[in-house]
């Protein structure tokens, strides 16, 4: 009889739980469903627009699309977890308006000695410095490879010309590869701000950057003028010179040897700009909290950056970098937060300011976290999520635990092709706010989007909303939701770390 009663309860117990079950799966289904490609684009849209002026990190107008996206947060009943109960959490972010794209020339004597004033044009030829001085400047110009000085390495671009008074022409980047046995040691040099610093150093007025595109992440002199160029225009002063740039280039690289020296011809370089060197700037955090009291401490952080390159003299929409990621984070965060399946463990959302001038916002957080590092699952970024066909999980493959969550939810409800990478060592200069979170002790891996459908116009004005792909953005964002809600109520997973 007792063992009867049993049974029954037991039947009882296993039919309510599965019929739980299967009502949370409607919930998820409905809520899944509920993403939507439209709502998406119109945030990438709404980002991306003349009124945010290109979300340059410490302008107004950044802390604008800052207080929007805010708005949308607390709409969505999503809790702030930034100073003082707002959704922000401030920091210093010095920065330069650009008034226009100025001007960049290159003025020599051909063959019969006649002069040719050569003007480049913005945006195919040229970038405005973002953060130039505002003037104009005219010299003779002085080719300082990678512009480095390193006694320790025994490499010293500028060994054996005098740059004083005169305009460089300076590579970004390393002379030597990502797997070069000693590449720890020369990371420190790949900084644009070391390099400028070591130009002004060595008493260049000004420079012309071969690395074309628009670019914060860089340090401001007030009496320097300088222009990005590309290699096409290099190879076009070099000629002039008699050298072959790619030649020279490959030369330094394969000796690891400098190879400076004067050109002919002067450059002129015009600039309007106006610094700002008190500014500050915000990362937006919003939080969803655990409805479980064994679990709630624990927290998943999910982050994207939300600030672009600005408008040097045409609005660089900043679309695809990261309008994408900041779209699909908004919209995950607000099926989470609709979802009528909570997540047990909390989930913390973070848009960063100041990556692009040098992942500011997100140094600052790791310095001052907002819920203890220690309980901390794992940091998911998201920069450039909007582009192609496929899914990917970079570096998530060091994370099965975690990541199986949205390889489950791909499967079951996605189908897209996904790729998980494993996650490397940091070895050179950090490029993402993932990898400050991994420097700082963090699992961190990124979603992104494989199988690029359109081109890529990366800190280019054509970074505009017809540059994404809304579909992906769509199952991006509902990669995110099940995938999140997935880790957030995983009883089994092991507890943190
Ligand atoms: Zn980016």
């Amino acid at each position: 009889m007792f063992k009867k009663i049993f049974l029954f309860i037991f039947f009882l117990f296993v039919a309510y739980n599965l019929k739980s079950q299967e009502s949370d799966l409607n919930h998820v289904s409905e809520t899944f469903h509920s993403i939507s490609s439209h709502d998406i684009l119109d945030y990438a849209k709404n980002l991306s627009s003349p009124e945010f002026k290109g979300r340059l990190s410490g302008s107004p107008e950044f802390l604008k699309s800052a207080q929007w996206v805010a708005s949308k947060l607390e709409e969505w009943n999503i809790n702030p977890l930034g100073d003082n109960g707002s959704y922000f959490q401030y920091f210093d972010n010095p920065y330069t308006e650009v008034f226009n794209s100025g001007s960049v020339s290159y003025i020599y004597k051909n063959q019969n000695g006649k002069k040719i004033v050569k003007d480049y044009r913005f945006p195919d030829e040229y970038f405005p410095g973002q953060n130039s001085g505002s003037g104009t400047i005219e010299s003779a110009l002085v080719y300082v490879g990678y512009g480095i000085t390193a006694p320790e390495l025994g490499y010293d671009d500028y060994a054996t010309v005098d740059v004083k008074g005169k305009i460089i022409i300076m590579e970004s980047g390393l002379p030597v590869a990502k797997n070069h046995p000693e590449i720890e040691k020369w990371v420190p040099y790949d900084y644009h701000q070391y390099k400028f610093n070591n130009a002004v150093e060595h008493g260049a007025i000004g420079w012309l950057y071969i690395n074309k595109l628009a670019n914060p992440n860089t340090s401001y002199h007030e009496e320097i003028v300088y222009a990005h160029i590309g290699e096409e225009e290099a190879n076009d002063i070099f000629d002039v010179s008699g050298k072959d740039y790619q030649k020279v280039k490959e030369s330094i690289h394969k000796n690891l040897k400098p190879n400076s020296f004067a050109l002919q011809g002067k450059a002129k370089i015009k600039a309007e700009t106006k610094h700002y060197k008190n500014s500050k700037s915000c990362n937006v955090i919003g939080f969803i909290e655990g409805v479980d009291p064994e679990f709630k401490d624990e927290v998943i952080i999910v982050g994207a950056h939300l600030d672009a390159v600005g408008n040097p003299g045409k609005l660089l929409p900043g679309a695809l970098d990261n309008a994408s990621g900041v779209a699909d984070i908004m919209t995950a965060a607000k099926a989470l937060a609709q979802s009528e399946v909570k997540p047990k463990r909390s989930v913390l959302f973070i848009l960063f300011g100041g990556e692009e001038c040098g992942l500011l916002g997100s140094t600052y957080y790791v310095n001052h976290p907002k819920v203890p590092k220690e309980n901390v699952i794992c940091m998911i970024n998201l920069d450039m999520v909007g582009n192609g066909t496929g899914l990917a999980l970079w570096g998530g493959a060091s994370f099965p635990e975690i990541t199986k969550h949205f390889m489950e939810a791909n499967d079951n409800y996605i189908h897209r092709s996904m790729h998980a990478s494993k996650a490397r060592p940091v070895t050179t200069r950090p490029r993402t706010d993932g990898a400050v979170f991994t420097m700082n002790g963090y699992q961190s891996f990124a979603v992104g989007t494989t199988n690029r459908v359109k081109p890529v116009y990366y800190h280019h004005p054509l970074d505009n909303v017809d540059a994404l792909t809304p579909e992906i953005m769509e199952d991006a964002a509902k990669l995110l939701y099940l995938g999140l809600l997935g880790v957030a109520n995983d009883v089994g997973l092991k507890s943190v770390r």
